[in-house]
C-alpha cells in the first residue's frame, strides 16, 4: 500500500531579526565579551546562525555586580504589586512575539516547529503570568509572614529547552525579589538574548536580569563568584555534583534539577492506543532530549507483544527532518557531542546484546540525525537500561506483578519521573505511593503546568521549581538572613 505523502510546509524564517553577533546582556545593555566570541550553529543544517561572546571571569564579575546593584537600589525596593506588572509586562510581550521565538529556538535548537510553537512558548508564556500573579501574594505563599528575596540569583540551563528553561528559572527569581545572572548552554544562546531584548522592551530596570553566554568555564566562574545568594542549576548530574561540591560550607542556596531515566510502566488493562501516544510523547517528543523522559518501557509481559508491533507501526508514521516544516514530529539532535553520544550508547546496547529496532526513515545529508529506536531484550544491567541516553531511543523490559514493575522502575540510580498506564486508580494510587521519582504521570507523560512543582531526588537532584515550592527556592523567612560568602 503507498500512502499519499504531505507537501513541505515550511515556516518562513522571515519575521526572525538575527543579528549578525551579540554582546553580553549586562546592566540593561549589550556589552562586548572581554574574551573570545564563539558561534551559534543550526543542528539541522549546520549553518552558521550568528556570534556571541565567550564571558570571562571579568565579565562575570562585571554581571553579578549589576544584579547586585540592582538588587539593592531598585528591585528589592519595589513592591510586589510593581514587580508584578513588569512581569506581567514580559509575559505579554512574549505572547505577541511568540512565533517569532517559536522560529529562533527551531533554529538554533533543531526542534520542530510544532513542538515550539505548541509547547515550548505557550509554556514560558504561562510560566511568567502564574508568577507575575504571586510577586504580590508572597505573605501567602505558607513560607512565613514577611518572606524575603534571597538576593542575586545565579541562573544556569540547558540546551534541551532553552526559552523554557529560562523562565522556569527567571520569572519564579524576579517574583520573589531576586535579581539574577542567567548563563544558557553554549548550544543554544538565541532565545535568551531575544529575551534580553524583551526586558529592555518591557523597561525592566536596568541590572535586574542580566544574560552571560559562555560555555561550562563560564558557568563555573558564575557558581565561584562570592556574591552570589543562590544558584539554581539544570543540567547533568556530574556538573551538578561539581556545582554541589564547590558550594559545600558555604550559605548559598542551590536547586539542582539533574538527569533521569523515568519508567513509563504498561499494564495489561492499559487502554493500549492511548498508552503507546504516550509511551511516544515519553520518548519521542523533543528528540528524547528530556530530563523526565520515559526512556525506560516496562509492559506487562503478556501484552508485550502487541504492545511493540502497535508501538513501531506508530513509529514508521513519524516524519524526521526540517524542523522548520510544520509536518515534521522529529527534529534534529543539538549537537554533534549529543548525536556521538547517542550512538556511542545504542552501538553498547547492541554489544552488550539487546535486540536493536530503527524506523527506517532517510536521514538528511547534513546536521546531526538519529531514527527513533528501540531496544528490546534488555535486562536491568545493560547500560542502556542504567544511563541516560538523551536521544531517541527507548528500552522496553517486561514485569509480571507490580511488585516486579515497582523494584525495577526503582533500579535506577535516578528519581525524577515515571508513568503508570492502567484503567485502576487504586493501582495508581498504590503504585504512585511506590515509586522512587519526583514526578508521576497516570494516563498521560510529559505534561507540564507552572502551577505544579517539578523536580527530583537521588542522583536527579533536589529543589523543587513550579508552583509555590518553585517560589520557596527564592525565599528566605523573614528571620533568615539571605546568604552569601
Ligand atoms: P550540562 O550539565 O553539560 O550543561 C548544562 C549547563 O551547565 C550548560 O549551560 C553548560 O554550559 C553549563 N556547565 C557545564 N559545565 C559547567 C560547570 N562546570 N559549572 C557550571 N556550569 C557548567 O548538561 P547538558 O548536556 O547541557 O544538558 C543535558 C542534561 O540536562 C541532561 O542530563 C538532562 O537530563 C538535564 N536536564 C535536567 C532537567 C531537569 O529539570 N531535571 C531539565 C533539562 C535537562
Amino acid at each position: 500500500m503507498t500512502f499519499l505523502d504531505y507537501a513541505p510546509a515550511p515556516e518562513s524564517t522571515s519575521i526572525v531579526d538575527i543579528k549578525p553577533s551579540y554582546g553580553l546582556f549586562i546592566g540593561g545593555k549589550f556589552v562586548d565579551a572581554s574574551g573570545d566570541t564563539f558561534a551559534t550553529i543550526s543542528p539541522s543544517t549546520e549553518e552558521h546562525i550568528t556570534t556571541v561572546g565567550e564571558a570571562n571571569a571579568a565579565d562575570v564579575d562585571k554581571a553579578v555586580q549589576a544584579a547586585r546593584v540592582a538588587f539593592d537600589k531598585t528591585w528589592s525596593k519595589l513592591s510586589g504589586s510593581e514587580r508584578g506588572k513588569y512581569l506581567f509586562r514580559i509575559a505579554r510581550i512574549i505572547q505577541e512575539r511568540s512565533r517569532e521565538l517559536a522560529i529562533a529556538e527551531t533554529i538554533d535548537n533543531g526542534k520542530p516547529i510544532r513542538e515550539t510553537r505548541d509547547v515550548d512558548l505557550p509554556l514560558v508564556a504561562a510560566w511568567f503570568f502564574y508568577y507575575a500573579g504571586w510577586a504580590d501574594k508572597l505573605e501567602y505563599a505558607g513560607l512565613g509572614p514577611k518572606p524575603q528575596a534571597l538576593g542575586v540569583a545565579a541562573q544556569i540551563v540547558p540546551w534541551n529547552f532553552p526559552l523554557l528553561m529560562l523562565a522556569w528559572k527567571i520569572a519564579p527569581a524576579l517574583a520573589a525579589g531576586n535579581t539574577v545572572v542567567l548563563k544558557p548552554a553554549e548550544t543554544t544562546p538565541l532565545t535568551a538574548l531575544l529575551f534580553a531584548e524583551i526586558c529592555q522592551q518591557a523597561g525592566l530596570p536596568d541590572g535586574v536580569v542580566n544574560i552571560i553566554t559562555g560555555a561550562g568555564a563560564t558557568g563555573a566562574a558564575l557558581v565561584a563568584h562570592p556574591g552570589i545568594n543562590k544558584v539554581a542549576f539544570t543540567g547533568s548530574t556530574p556538573v551538578g555534583r561539581s556545582i554541589a561540591a564547590s558550594l559545600a560550607g558555604t550559605d548559598v542556596r542551590a536547586t539542582l534539577e539533574l538527569g533521569g531515566k523515568g519508567a513509563n510502566i504498561v499494564f495489561d488493562d492499559a487502554a493500549i492506543d492511548q498508552a503507546i501516544e504516550g509511551i511516544v510523547s515519553g520518548i519521542f517528543f523533543n528528540q528524547g532530549h528530556v530530563c523526565c523522559a520515559g526512556s525506560r518501557l516496562l509492559v506487562q509481559e503478556n501484552i508485550h507483544d502487541d504492545v511493540l508491533h502497535r508501538l513501531q507501526r506508530r513509529l514508521t508514521t513519524l516524519r524526521l527532518g526540517d524542523p522548520l516544516d510544520k509536518n515534521t514530529d522529529i527534529g534534529a539532535v543539538n549537537s554533534k557531542a549529543q548525536l556521538e553520544r547517542i550512538s556511542a550508547l545504542v552501538d553498547a546496547g547492541e554489544a552488550e546484546g539487546a535486540t536493536r529496532w530503527s524506523s527506517e526513515c532517510v536521514l538528511p545529508e547534513k546536521g546531526f540525525w538519529f531514527q527513533p529506536t528501540v531496544f528490546t531484550n534488555v535486562h536491568t544491567s545493560h547500560r542502556v537500561a542504567q544511563e541516560e541516553i538523551f536521544g531517541p531511543v527507548l528500552s522496553v523490559m517486561t514485569f509480571r506483578t507490580p511488585d516486579e514493575a515497582i523494584a525495577k522502575a526503582n533500579n535506577t540510580p535516578y528519581g525524577l519521573s515515571a508513568g503508570i498506564w492502567t484503567e485502576k486508580a487504586s493501582r495508581m494510587l498504590a503504585m504512585a505511593n511506590s515509586l522512587r521519582a519526583g514526578v508521576i504521570w497516570a494516563n498521560t507523560f510529559n505534561k507540564f503546568d507552572p502551577s505544579s512543582p517539578f523536580g527530583g531526588y537521588q542522583e536527579s537532584g533536589y529543589g523543587r521549581e513550579g508552583g509555590r515550592h518553585g517560589l520557596a527556592a527564592y525565599l528566605a523567612a523573614d528571620d533568615q538572613k539571605a546568604g552569601g560568602r
